[in-house]
């Protein structure tokens, strides 16, 4: 070797390269074919909400041709609205009671933008509180003295059967609509006998006012899948679900209220009281629902109804 200087700097070179191809394999041997970007999975989180409230939806997945991590997200919120680019967790919140579709896009660290994700659907219901428009307990022992005598609401046997009507405003809702939950709050006085003690809630098909009740009269009510409350004797609010008796009266039209009652036999002394309207401890149901297919939002808050658009 007759320059042993440049032999050393081509051996050193060659070393070098050789530990930088290592290390940044992609520049020493780029991968071929072309650049593509694998669209992310459509994006995880919670399937229904209600209208004004943060829900976080989470985006995975994107792969890109090269090898480049993905390294931000981007959410289509379904309401004209878009996430910036960013974290794969990100919180939205809606304002309209309708299906929205979500979906996403990613981008690798070289910012390659993939397409849209496949969508998923977001429900946002309605809750509102409904109290009892007239309320009234009918006994077949007292006719004609059981309104207006107590600011109680009497369910069960004692000497006769009691059973409390409630009545509830329903005929403001859209003739179309579709439940999602519906619970009614009972607040049980301490003076029940015979507890634990089972009451069940049915749907009215009498037309049925307060001031319409013919004393004595059996009030004609009828489940679907009777729902089952167990008091335990101590006071205080309760809820008993009865999605399934609202879903069906409001599927069969049927607007007139609830009938609280028990199956007991009648020779077995079992009785609850409740507050009632007068008492100050009004029966009250939490209801969520959205319009029925075909229609969507605005019903009840005004606005016509058009088709659903789902975007
Ligand atoms: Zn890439």
């Amino acid at each position: 070797m007759k320059n042993p200087v440049l032999f050393i700097v081509l051996a050193a070179l060659i070393a070098l390269s050789s530990i930088s191809c290592e290390e940044e394999q992609n520049i020493c041997n780029p991968p071929s074919g072309p650049h593509l970007i694998n669209p992310p999975y459509p994006p995880a989180g919670p399937t229904d909400g209600y209208k004004f409230e943060q829900y976080t939806f989470t985006a995975s997945g994107g792969l890109c041709s090269h090898g480049h991590s993905i390294t931000l997200y981007r959410f289509d919120w379904g309401d004209s609205s878009f996430s910036d680019w960013g974290e794969a967790s990100q919180a939205h919140e809606y304002d309209s009671t309708i299906v929205y579709q979500i979906r996403t896009v990613c981008q690798c660290s070289e910012g390659l933008i993939s397409d849209w994700s496949a969508p998923i659907e977001f429900t946002i219901w309605h809750q509102d509180t409904l109290y009892a428009s007239s309320d009234a307990y009918i006994s077949d022992m007292n006719p004609g003295s059981n309104y207006g005598g107590s600011d109680t609401l009497i369910v069960g046997l004692m000497g006769g059967r009691f059973w409390t009507a409630l009545n509830f405003p329903f005929n403001t809702f859209l003739p179309d609509i579709q439940i999602y939950d519906a619970s009614l709050h009972l607040r049980a006085i301490s003076s029940g006998a015979g507890t634990p003690f089972e009451v069940r809630v049915g749907m009215l098909t009498t037309e049925w006012e307060e001031n319409l009740v013919n004393w004595n009269q059996y009030i004609d009510g009828w489940y679907f899948a009777y729902h089952t409350l167990w008091i335990s004797g101590a006071a205080g609010w309760m809820e008993l679900n009865c999605e399934m008796e609202i879903s069906e009266m409001f599927n069969q039209g049927w607007d007139e209220g609830l009938l609280l009652f028990t199956s007991y036999d009648i020779t077995t002394t079992h009785y609850q009281f409740f507050g009632s309207r007068e008492s100050g401890n009004a029966p009250y149901l939490v209801l969520s629902w959205r319009p029925g297919e075909g229609l969507v939002s605005g019903g009840k808050e005004g606005g016509a109804l058009k088709p659903v658009e789902l975007k």
